[in-house]
């Protein structure tokens, strides 16, 4: 199959392709192409999802584990098999270069065997005595976990097809039925996913993937039926929903503004060279747009010089182009209209007295790597996460500033910290106010069995194969009498 699918691409309502009547274009944001038309589901056909995932949650709860393990292991084989198409579809859709979009492809492969293999030990639950008082004697109680219910992941544009899997193979791993809603720009990997979730036995019901527009969202996380709801993507919408239904168990792995420290003993020419690498490229992968790019590096004062340097070098010499091309290293972002909002942002910055090192240039959707000095902290840019190819640059004395001004912000996902000191690094692990701190790398570092999330405006909860499985059950007990 070639990166443009012809016909209009159906959905998946209850495990059944179907279509509706109306759809929309999903364009490649490099040349303006048309990739594909998808089908919208009609109000009927989702509500016979949301029925059928409702009607079937106890019997997929108690399918047996080897079963839904035997399912998770065919979509990693599939998805394995079918790589290069799916590579070549996440490019086309997403405008993503096609040597990323492989591994995003292999990741998703890791993320289904994870799946399997958890599947296969998930709730061992355990026993307790309870005649440690009096009234507790002859009784014992032991404890399993079950899935709250049907979840509805939301998935955002960026990563199409993993970050569609972090939410579809753990909620298969725990027998809970989910409803899937990949991002309107990118929806067709999510597709193909259903593609090969139907050539599996699981009970029908179980899965959909539904590409309901956004105006139709509200109604769908308001529906009792959905009692779990695993969001990705803004803040902004993430809190929304959660403000919307404070009743439902909401997980919401949502922005950042990543830093990547370098510490005044991260000196020799080698170190500096590969953090210089590591911020260069994780700055510009996906043309910024993964919620744990470099946004902002912090260098000690006794290392600054010599690593922008590089990091400018480094920078400059990102191949930019077609996101077809495997030489490519940075394509489009997801449409003009991103593109231009970041460029709008640069421009405050430097409006407002940054400095502008290199970059600063849009073409159409694409935005040239770009890194500024002396940020004010009133330009946007200091404060928001600017899903960008946009780098800023902070130079700091000591490694208690260093931390001061990671903590200084509103988000909180991951750090990337530069040091050789075990000691540094225990402190970084104790001190830093995110989800995951990454030491002797950048803080884009990411594997999926992995607990994965942030706090503070970064999100509530984890994903990461064995966390979200955790995450869409819950503890009962069973207390026995008499014995
Ligand atoms: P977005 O918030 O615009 O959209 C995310 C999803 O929400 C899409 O599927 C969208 O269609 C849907 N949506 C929009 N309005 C909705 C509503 N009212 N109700 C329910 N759903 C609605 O985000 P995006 O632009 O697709 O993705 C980029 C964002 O995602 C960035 O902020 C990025 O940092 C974040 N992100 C976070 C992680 C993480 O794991 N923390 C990973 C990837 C991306």
């Amino acid at each position: 199959m070639s990166s443009t699918r012809e016909a209009v691409e159906a959905f998946w309502v209850a495990g059944r392709r179907a279509t509706g009547d109306d759809a929309f274009d999903v364009t490649n944001s490099w040349d303006g192409r048309v990739v594909a038309t998808v089908s919208v589901p009609t109000d009927a056909q989702v509500e016979e999802a949301v029925a059928a995932a409702h009607a079937v949650t106890a019997e997929f709860a108690a399918t047996p584990a080897h079963v839904r393990a035997a399912a998770l292991d065919h979509v990693a084989k599939r998805l394995a098999e079918r790589t290069e198409e799916l590579a070549r579809l996440i490019t086309a859709e997403n405008g993503k270069p096609v040597k990323w979009a492989r591994g995003e492809v292999g990741r998703a492969v890791s993320v289904f065997r994870w799946a399997a293999e958890e599947a296969r030990r998930f709730n061992g639950g355990e026993a307790q005595r309870l005649d440690t008082d009096a009234g507790g004697t002859g009784r014992l109680a032991l404890t399993r976990r079950f899935p709250r219910g049907v979840v509805l992941g939301i998935a955002p544009f960026n990563f199409p097809l993993n970050l569609v899997a972090h939410k579809v193979a753990p909620a298969i791993a725990v027998g809970a039925p989910i409803i899937v809603k990949p991002a309107p720009a990118t929806p067709l990997s999510a597709l193909v996913l259903g593609e090969i979730l139907a050539e599996t036995d699981l009970p029908a019901g179980s899965w959909s993937v539904l590409t309901v527009p956004n105006d139709k969202m509200p109604a769908l996380v308001q529906d009792e039926r959905l009692p779990v709801i695993s969001f990705t993507g803004s803040d902004k919408v993430g809190f929304q929903i959660q403000a919307d239904v404070p009743h439902k168990h909401c997980t919401l792995e949502l922005g950042g503004n990543a830093a990547a420290v370098v510490l005044a003993d991260w000196s020799s020419e080698e170190d500096l060279e590969w953090a210089a690498t590591r911020i260069a490229t994780f700055a510009n992968y996906q043309a910024g747009q993964s919620c744990i790019s470099v946004q902002r590096v912090i260098a000690d004062a006794a290392v600054y010089d010599r690593l922008v340097e590089k990091v400018v070098a480094r920078t400059e010499a990102q191949v930019t182009g077609d996101p077809s091309d495997a030489a490519t290293d940075v394509g489009p972002l997801v449409s003009v209209a991103a593109a231009e909002r970041v460029a709008a942002w640069v421009d405050d910055a430097v409006a407002k007295g940054a400095k502008l090192v290199t970059g600063g240039v849009r073409d159409g959707a694409n935005y040239a790597p770009t890194i500024l000095a002396d940020l004010p902290a009133d330009a946007v840019l200091a404060t928001e996460e600017v899903f960008g190819p946009v780098l800023t640059l902070h130079k700091v004395d000591g490694t208690d500033e260093a931390f001061a001004a990671v903590n200084d912000s509103k988000f909180g996902l991951q750090t990337g910290v530069f040091t050789h000191d075990l000691r540094t690094a225990f402190r970084a692990h104790r001190e830093l106010e995110v989800g995951g701190v990454v030491v002797g790398d950048a803080p884009s570092y990411r594997a999926d069995q992995m607990p994965y999330g942030g706090v503070k405006a970064s999100g509530v909860g984890r994903e990461g194969v064995a966390y979200a499985m955790e995450d869409y059950t819950y503890e009962r007990v069973l207390v026995l009498t008499g014995l």
